[in-house]
């Protein structure tokens, strides 16, 4: 599956973005005949039956047909904004939340982040991170590829703000709050964003912050997890109540 920058639209559509071409022509060494799957921007399937392979001008001749299968996107679009951390743990969370269905992926630098970015690298590192959740998507068989975003402080993330707001807080798992997040998605909405802290914690003052910001509080089990497992541990359940 490769997605395009384009709404596909009529019954051919030309293949011309040089990563794609490369992929399909030289990588997999697709013949005329042969057929690929393509998601355009509108989120719809296509089936493509490559009919002319353009060498010289790096091109594909496909014919398409919509693919009538259901979206496997959420119906509701969810963002995890996690603090930021090692290298591996962030390729990590990427490649998990964008296989768990998150439409956004946040990385925030918060007090006890062990990890901070220095300007002249967030470039690099952001698209590093958005190579990884192209191929999550694609191998997920996602209709988006979710938009990885960096903000080096908690006021930046206000501008990310869904209609939900949520900060995961293992002090509220503890309170006995843990129904919060239930209720929370028994409400309907669209869109919800939940914020999750390092692996030393949100400092209290940064919970404060938030919770003025209209972000609730909530446990997610009176287990406590790993910074990268509470994500994770979030999409699942919103998978449960919304898609199984
Ligand atoms: N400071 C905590 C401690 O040592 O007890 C651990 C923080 S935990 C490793 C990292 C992050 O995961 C937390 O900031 C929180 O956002 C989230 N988290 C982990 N378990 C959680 C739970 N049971 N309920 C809510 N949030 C949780």
């Amino acid at each position: 599956q490769y997605f395009v920058k384009n709404i596909i639209s009529g019954n051919t559509f030309v293949i011309d973005e040089p990563e794609t071409f490369k992929h399909v022509a030289k990588v997999m060494r697709h013949k005329n005949g042969d057929v690929v799957y393509l998601v355009d921007t509108s989120e719809k399937l296509y089936v493509a039956t490559i009919t002319k392979i353009d060498v010289d001008d790096a091109k594909i001749i496909t014919t398409v047909e919509l693919v009538d299968n259901p979206s496997t996107e959420m119906p509701v679009s969810v963002t995890v904004a996690c603090s930021l951390s090692k290298k591996d743990k962030i390729e990590w969370i990427t490649q998990k939340s964008t296989e768990l269905g998150a439409r956004t992926i946040i990385f925030f630098d918060s007090k006890y982040s062990i990890m901070k970015w220095k300007k002249n690298v967030v470039e690099k590192k952001l698209a590093r991170l958005q190579e990884i959740a192209k191929n999550a998507a694609q191998q997920s068989k996602r209709r988006i590829i979710p938009q990885v975003i960096y903000v080096d402080n908690l006021t930046d993330l206000l501008k990310y703000k869904a209609e939900a707001n949520l900060v995961a807080y293992e002090e509220s798992a503890k309170q006995g709050e843990i129904s919060r997040l239930a209720q929370t998605l028994n409400q309907g909405y669209k869109s919800v964003l939940c914020a999750f802290g390092p692996e030393g914690g949100f400092a209290p003052d940064e919970i404060d912050f938030l919770n003025q910001a209209n972000f609730l509080s909530v446990g997610l089990g009176p287990r406590i997890m790993r910074a990268e497992t509470a994500p994770m541990y979030f999409l699942s359940v919103l998978s449960y109540k919304y898609e199984l």
